[in-house]
C-alpha cells in the first residue's frame, strides 16, 4: 500500500501530528490530488491552537487552501485528467442544493471544509469532489494559486459581492492582516477613490500604504471613525471588517457616509451593537456578512493573476516543508516580519 505524510490535529493548543497514512483513494466523482502547495490562514490558528471553531472529527488532516496537480482522475471525471493543474475550492460543495445553483458555492447546505469536515491538504495527497476543483492557469505558480482561493478570495467576494464596490468609492479596511492587506491591493484594482487602513501594528500599516492605501490609522491612537472622516472629509462608502471583534465591527459602521455598507469578516463570538435606529435607518446604512467566496471570484482572480493585471508575488511571506507544519503555524502566528501568507509546500524537504 502506497504511503503518504500528512500533518493532522489531534487535539487544539498541541501540535499537529505528523503522521504517516495511506494514499487515499478517490472516488468515482472525485480526483486525487498531488499537493503543490497549501496556505495557511488564521482560520488554522483558530483550528489548531485556539480550539474556538469545532471540527467534526479528530485527528483530521488540516489544509484548505491547496494547488496542486491531478494524480488521478476517478471513473466519472468529466473534465480533468491525471497531469492537469488545479486549485480546490476551499470546501467540497454538493453542487446540486439552492445555494450552489446560485453559484453561491461558501453557503452550500452540503458543504464539507477541507481540514474542518474532511481530510484537507496538508499532506501529500488530498481527495476531492472533481466538481469543486478549479483549472490553474499555467501562469500562476502553485503556491500563488493555492493563496488566491481563500487569502485573496475571500476579501475580493467581500469587495465585490457582498459590499459591491464601485469605482470612485472610498474604502476603509479594518485589520490589515493577511486578507486585509489583499483588500487593500484588490479595492485598488477595483478603483477605489481613496482607501483608509486601519490596525495596531505598524509594519501592517506602513505594507497597507506601500500597496496602495492613501492613509494608515493606528486605532491605538484613538477612534478610527473619526479619522476616516477627517482623511476622506466625510463618511467611508464601503468598511471591510476582518478582525472579528465587537469594537472594529463598531468603528466599522460608525465610520460610514449615508449609503455606506459594513462588510464583515472576521469571525467570534462577541456581539456588537447596532447605532441608534434613527440614525442607522435615516442614513440608509447595511451591514453585511461575507463568509468565504464564490468558485467565480477564485477563476476571476486566477484570470487577474495569470495575464498579469494582479502581482500576489510579495504575498508568500515564507515556506516551509509539510515536516515542519507546525513552525510554519507558529510563524502565521507570530506575525513576525509582516506575514502575509505562509505556505506548506510538501514536494521541498
Ligand atoms: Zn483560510
Ligand atoms: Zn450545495
Amino acid at each position: 500500500m502506497k504511503t503518504m505524510m500528512a500533518a493532522r490535529l489531534a487535539k487544539p493548543g498541541q501540535p499537529l501530528l505528523l503522521e504517516e497514512l495511506p494514499v487515499p483513494q478517490p472516488a468515482s466523482d472525485e480526483i486525487l490530488l498531488k499537493v503543490e502547495a497549501c496556505g495557511l490562514c488564521g482560520t488554522d490558528l483558530h483550528l489548531a491552537v485556539a480550539g474556538d471553531i469545532p471540527v467534526e472529527r479528530m485527528p483530521i488532516t488540516l489544509g484548505h487552501e491547496a494547488a496542486g496537480v491531478v494524480a488521478v482522475a476517478g471513473r466519472d471525471a468529466r473534465s480533468l485528467r491525471e497531469g492537469d493543474r488545479v486549485v480546490l475550492f476551499p470546501a467540497a460543495y454538493c453542487g446540486a442544493c439552492r445555494f450552489c445553483l446560485q453559484g453561491r458555492h461558501s453557503l452550500c447546505d452540503r458543504s464539507k471544509v477541507y481540514g474542518m469536515a474532511r481530510d484537507g491538504a496538508l499532506a501529500e495527497y488530498v481527495v476531492a469532489p472533481e466538481r469543486s476543483a478549479i483549472r490553474l492557469p499555467d501562469a500562476v505558480p502553485f503556491e500563488i494559486g493555492a493563496i488566491v482561493t481563500d487569502g485573496v478570495a475571500t476579501p475580493f467576494h467581500a469587495l465585490r459581492s457582498r459590499g459591491g464596490l464601485r469605482a470612485g468609492e472610498t474604502v476603509a479596511v479594518f485589520g490589515c492582516g493577511g486578507l486585509g492587506t489583499h483588500a487593500v491591493m484588490l479595492a485598488r484594482l477595483m478603483g477605489a477613490a481613496r482607501i483608509a487602513a486601519v490596525d495596531v501594528d505598524e509594519k501592517a500599516l506602513a505594507r497597507a500604504r506601500a500597496l496602495g492605501a492613501d492613509v494608515a490609522i493606528d486605532m491605538r491612537r484613538g477612534d478610527p471613525a473619526k479619522a476616516i472622516r477627517s482623511a476622506f472629509g466625510r463618511g467611508a462608502d464601503l468598511a471591510l471588517e476582518f478582525v472579528g471583534v465587537p469594537e472594529t465591527v463598531e468603528a466599522a459602521v460608525r465610520s460610514l457616509d449615508k449609503a455606506g455598507r459594513a462588510v464583515i469578516v472576521g469571525v467570534g463570538m462577541g456581539r456588537p451593537a447596532l447605532p441608534p435606529l434613527a440614525a442607522f435607518v435615516g442614513r440608509e446604512q447595511s451591514v453585511l456578512g461575507s463568509f468565504g467566496m464564490d468558485r467565480a471570484d477564485i477563476e476571476d482572480l486566477l484570470a487577474l493573476v495569470a495575464v498579469g493585471r494582479l502581482d500576489l508575488s510579495a504575498s508568500v511571506s515564507a515556506r516551509y516543508p509539510l515536516a515542519e507544519a507546525n513552525s510554519a503555524l507558529e510563524h502565521l502566528a507570530s506575525k513576525r516580519e509582516g506575514v502575509v501568507r505562509v505556505v506548506v509546500v510538501p514536494s521541498t524537504s
